[in-house]
């Protein structure tokens, strides 16, 4: 049998190094966007809109690489959170990609918070259901559930979209794996990174052609 890395573990071989390259970057590409925001003050070009733009794209990944690599430096307020209202809330911003797509919500134990980052929980579900709308290709089913038992929270998400063939799913979380063209593979190390940073788990089940489910226990005492 094969030894899985664990998620600290791939963190370590290459979100660190790419951490610490990614913050020598950041900062003299602020700098350049600071001056090109002063030199759009006296001129006019659509080229600088351009640069402006292309230069945020880059920061955003930037910052997205910090955040999954340095999660202690996340500089974000504990608050008290409730799953199933900010679940329900969260589907919305999904909504005009939802036409062929049957969702399920099964929120139970709406009373039930936990006290944690918000932020990052909101872009870490945000990610998870990002990936079963591309798994299905918004044709589909997702399922979302959310139940409290034994002082933990379970959530699940799921979908009837490719799957992960066997030998992929350990790699699943690790900093740039994607079969995506256009993906970054850093959406599932946020996810992983946020529910590792509140003393939960993640799991995932997959069957090609059949779907994924990713299933999630936070504690509700911490
Ligand atoms: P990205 O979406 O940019 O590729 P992610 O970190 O979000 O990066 O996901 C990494 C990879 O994990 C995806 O490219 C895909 O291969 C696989 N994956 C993630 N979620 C699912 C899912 N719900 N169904 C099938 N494959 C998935
Ligand atoms: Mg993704």
């Amino acid at each position: 049998t094969e030894k899985l890395l664990n998620h600290q573990e791939k963190l370590a071989s290459i979100g660190q190094i790419a951490a610490g390259i990614a913050h020598e970057i950041k900062n003299p590409l602020t700098s350049v966007k600071g001056f090109l925001r002063l030199l759009k003050e006296s001129y006019t070009h659509p080229y600088l809109d351009v640069m402006d733009a292309e230069l945020e794209k880059a920061l955003d990944t930037l910052k997205n690489l910090l955040q999954v690599s340095k999660p202690d430096l996340q500089e974000e307020k504990v608050v008290s959170i409730n799953f199933c209202k900010e679940l329900s809330s969260l589907m919305l911003l999904f909504q005009e990609r939802l036409y062929n797509v049957e969702v399920e919500l099964d929120l139970r134990d709406s009373e039930i918070t936990i006290f944690g980052k918000k932020n990052l929980f909101l872009k870490a579900f945000f990610n998870l259901i990002k990936n079963a709308l591309e798994a299905i290709e918004e044709k589909g089913k997702i399922t979302i559930l959310h139940y409290h038992k034994d002082g933990w929270i379970h959530i699940k998400v799921s979908d009837t979209g490719v799957g992960v063939p066997k030998d992929k799913l350990k790699m699943l979380g690790t900093p740039f794996f994607s079969s995506k063209s256009d993906g970054t593979g850093l959406g599932l190390t946020q996810v992983f990174t946020t529910i590792n940073e509140h003393g939960g788990n993640i799991t995932v089940e997959s069957v090609v052609g059949q779907g994924t489910t990713f299933h999630i226990q936070l504690p509700v005492k911490q």
